[in-house]
């Protein structure tokens, strides 16, 4: 441990606001999985599995991180938000700015976002947050 937290070097990674015990939830999850992929108990093309989609967000509206990609260690992880909810597309809605983010939080219904890390380059890709939004 270095003591490096990503969330003080992400300039927007607080699009999603932090909730501290579920990040910790992802956070173990993320680990738990990076040791049995370690281990050679997961093969890499399972958790790699980002779909073309999502890489493509993760380079056009994605957050790119100061976290090397911890299975290739070949590029850097981006942050990717989506929004799902009433009147937004069924795949979700890709948020790149942060006043978007406050816009929906405003509208009636219930909405969920998920910041999501990804690796553009091997297509590692986990949910690192999620939380709700809207009013309802
Ligand atoms: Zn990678």
């Amino acid at each position: 441990m270095t003591g490096h937290s990503a969330s003080q070097n992400t300039s927007r990674s607080g699009l999603v606001p932090a909730r501290r015990s579920a990040d910790i939830d992802y956070r173990l999850a993320r680990e738990r999985l990076l040791n049995a992929w370690a281990d050679g108990l997961i093969a890499t093309d399972l958790i790699c599995d980002a779909q073309p989609m999502l890489r493509r967000n993760a380079e056009h509206c994605g957050e790119k991180t100061t976290i090397d990609c911890p299975i290739c260690n070949q590029e850097k992880l981006s942050n990717v938000t989506y929004v799902f909810g009433p009147r937004l597309p069924s795949h979700g809605r890709c948020i790149s700015v942060s006043g978007e983010l406050d816009r929906i939080n405003k509208r009636s219904g219930e909405f969920t976002g998920y910041l999501i890390e990804v690796c553009p380059k091997c297509g590692w890709n986990h949910m690192i947050r999620s939380t709700t939004l809207g009013k309802y």
